[in-house]
């Protein structure tokens, strides 16, 4: 049919800023329709006029193939009377009243801008600040909204005459990119040495090069901060600067030159090739193929942190010798990653030879993503740079701010019936990183124009962030912290009712003073009732037991045998140590109970073997994770006893016979990797007999899954697939962390819940 009709087309969700004018202008140019696209606070609205047919393919278009940054919510579309058009325009957007709330992610260099960059004769040639509407820096420059040019840290740079003319024609790709710019009148990298002194080359990429060949250390800076970077496969580089961050085994992730180079060296399966390839290109965690790549990168490790090159200078990083760069936070171990150049050259001196400066600003520092493929499909494990601020949609229209947790902190903000969870911050133990964290509370509460009447936190009484807690004005709302974490299972899911939810992790402070982390909830969003945990034992020393997984074997021994324990197998102590660590335990002197189910991780892989102090968080449980080995991790399918006991109503799993039984396989030369196993199966089997259990009291058939220790490969999909055998309807996170980088949003989700009951 060849009938005219008008057509009236608001399209909302993160619209903004991601080339949607331009795209829709190219649209209806082509097809010869009338009519005038615009910006809104509310979305992008369309009045368009033509053949009916042309304007279906306009809708067809924005629904199969939208620009890809946009993340269309809803498309409402209504009929008009025609004959009011002549042209198609764009229309200015001013006279906006409020405020844009949605801030794209930065963007890894889309495939039109990587042809530029290798194309000798476009004006882009080898321009590391190449960028367009569909790729490049978004929120680590805004400084403020609305996002404009003036607004970012591009605000210093003049547009020249020819980007200038890019950014105002509709047809161009760079329409209105902000961040627009070229060798001329664009950002410039130099380099310098290791004292902040700069050298004079003209060639700086190049020289960069041959440092790396030399296997020097460089600090580069990048999109959204700084990273180390030295050759991936010269050993002795990779050490040095092991020594120089001093991390000594956290693994480094890797980028590597192409995808080609990274199935030289790990399996990649379909989805991880989506992800590796994709717009947003964090890291992504995969198994290592072979022994090809040096174990330093990642010692005592199946897996290895992998990414593809996601700026116009990762791309001229490489060439036909250097196919694999250590790539990792530019920051000394614990601290936040630096962005700043000053800054970088006063704290990064000792570990770097030089530096690859460049003067965009970076006005938030945002640390790489990590992702894996969990039961066929993406997880995060850190949400960071090419993911956060992307909001998540809320039930209620209220400000709050959730302050989350003292670990792998992130924040979250409610507004507008958005929630924005933060790029990743980090363990808030020193001062670093908490300003950080204060300058992050800030900068939300600036851009996103809020001063929350709620702040939301956790229960601890100790955590660094109770300071700026108690600074804030507002109501506080105190969040248990594995309510938190089921909660923000809940909402990711979009659960309402009530739910099993199963919490594992390290430490969490439990509302009778001990610390929790073997968590059987049953729960909303409203409160929780916790039905069942990992039995109790001591950590003796409390926070030394997490640095010193020993301890928490010899408590777990000492619960078995008391004063005739044995400690033959800690032969890496001294008595007096052993002897300490006793008197603690039976004295209960400096002692803090524990249902941690990290911590119970800590102690088998002691018992097996892991004798040094935890230089990262979960190393012993992922260490005793990876001494399975391939044929016991799909055939060894024993388990070791326990017992669920009842304790005051609650089931309490009984861990005793496990220690017991692995205890008598140490001593009959059973392999680590088939005790690893069974001691896996275990956790699995009495987690699901646990949720049996609760179904039939509670009559809940829904489960939840979050908490680190999720991050465990055997143990989610074991649980994971063991739930559904039994007919439980299982949820687990995709996009929310599990481990405490969550907790904020579950927190906020606790409180959305709270106040709009209240409301009512
Ligand atoms: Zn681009
Ligand atoms: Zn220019
Ligand atoms: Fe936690």
């Amino acid at each position: 049919m060849n009938n005219l009709a008008r057509k009236y087309i608001i399209v909302e969700g993160i619209v903004q800023g991601v080339g949607f004018r331009p795209f829709i202008y190219n649209i209806a140019v082509k097809n010869q329709l009338k009519g005038w696209v615009k910006n809104t606070s509310e979305g992008v609205y369309i009045d368009i006029e033509g053949k009916e047919k042309d304007i279906n393919k306009l809708l067809e278009e924005l629904k199969n193939n939208p620009p890809p940054l946009s993340q269309i919510e809803k498309i409402t579309v209504t009929k008009k009377d025609i004959g009011q058009f002549n042209t198609f325009t764009i229309k200015n957007s001013k006279g906006v009243e409020k405020p844009m709330t949605q801030i794209s992610p930065d963007i890894a260099t889309c495939k039109e801008c990587e042809e530029e960059i290798i194309d000798t004769n476009n004006r882009r040639f080898k321009y590391p600040f190449t960028n367009c509407t569909n790729c490049g820096p978004r929120y680590s420059i805004i400084k403020e909204l609305p996002y404009d040019r003036v607004m970012t840290t591009m605000a210093d740079f003049k547009m020249c005459s020819k980007c200038l003319e890019e950014y105002k024609n509709p047809s161009n790709r760079r329409f209105h990119a902000q961040p627009n710019a070229c060798s001329k009148c664009g950002p410039k990298i130099w380099l310098e040495n290791s004292k902040g002194k700069k050298i004079e080359s003209i060639q700086p990429i190049e020289d960069t090069l041959r440092f790396i060949k030399e296997g020097r250390i460089l600090a580069i800076k990048g999109l959204g901060g700084f990273h180390l970077v030295c050759n991936g496969k010269d050993e002795k580089a990779v050490e040095k600067l092991r020594v120089r961050k001093s991390r000594p085994k956290k693994p480094f992730a890797v980028m590597m030159k192409n995808l080609e180079i990274v199935k030289k060296y790990c399996d990649v399966n379909k989805e991880e090739e989506e992800i590796l390839t994709g717009i947003r290109k964090p890291i992504l965690l995969l198994h290592r193929k072979n022994e090809l790549l040096s174990q330093s990168i990642a010692p005592n490790n199946r897996e290895i942190g992998v990414m593809l090159p996601y700026t116009p200078l990762h791309y001229q990083l490489f060439d036909k010798d250097i196919e694999i760069l250590i790539m990792t936070s530019g920051n000394i171990s614990g601290l936040p990653i630096e962005y700043k150049n000053h800054h970088a050259r006063e704290k990064l001196s000792k570990v770097v030879d030089y530096y690859l400066m460049h003067n965009r600003e970076i006005h938030l520092s945002v640390d790489d993503s990590v992702a894996r493929v969990i039961l066929d499909n993406k997880q995060l494990i850190r949400r960071s740079r090419g993911y956060a601020p992307t909001p998540f949609k809320l039930n209620a229209n209220l400000e709050i701010l959730a302050c989350g947790s003292n670990l792998k902190n992130t924040i979250s903000i409610a507004k507008n019936g958005n929630g924005f969870l933060s790029q990743y911050i980090g363990d808030l133990d020193n001062l670093e990183t908490y300003n950080n964290y204060i300058k992050t509370i800030e900068h939300f509460k600036g851009i996103y124009k809020i001063e929350p009447k709620v702040i939301v936190h956790d229960m601890h009484p100790e955590f660094a962030s109770s300071h700026i807690i108690q600074r804030l004005e507002g109501e506080k709302i105190a969040v248990q912290h594995h309510h938190a974490h089921i909660a923000s299972c809940m909402k990711e899911n979009k659960i309402v009712d009530k739910v099993i939810g199963i919490a594992f992790d390290g430490t969490g402070y439990g509302d009778d003073g001990k610390i929790w982390g073997g968590e059987f909830l049953v729960c909303d969003y409203s409160g929780y009732e916790r039905a069942g945990h990992l039995n109790y034992v001591k950590m003796p020393g409390k926070d030394y037991a997490v640095k010193e997984p020993w301890r928490m074997s010899i408590s777990h021994l000492y619960e078995l045998y008391g004063k005739k324990i044995s400690t033959n197998k800690f032969d890496y102590l001294d008595k007096r140590t052993k002897k300490n660590i006793i008197t603690m335990i039976s004295n209960n002197l400096n002692c803090i109970e524990t249902s941690s189910m990290g911590r119970f991780f800590d102690a088998i892989s002691a018992l097996l073997g892991f004798n040094g102090n935890v230089s990262f968080e979960g190393e012993a449980a992922i260490r005793l994770e990876n001494l399975i080995n391939a044929k016991e991790k799909l055939y060894e399918t024993k388990s070791y006893n326990y017992l669920i006991e009842n304790v005051e109503g609650r089931y309490v799993i009984n861990t005793k016979g496990i220690i017991e039984e692995i205890l008598y396989d140490t001593e009959n030369n059973v392999s680590n990797s088939v005790i690893s196993k069974k001691f896996h199966n275990t956790v699995v089997a009495f987690s699901i007999d646990m949720c049996k259990q609760i179904r039939k009291k509670y009559r809940l058939n829904k489960v939840t899954l979050s908490g680190g220790v999720f991050q465990n490969k055997i143990i989610i999909e074991g649980i994971y697939d063991g739930l559904l055998k039994e007919d439980f309807q299982v949820f687990i996170h995709r996009e929310i962390p599990c481990n405490d980088g969550g907790i904020s949003f579950g927190q906020m989700a606790i409180a959305e819940s709270k106040l709009s009951t209240r409301r009512k």
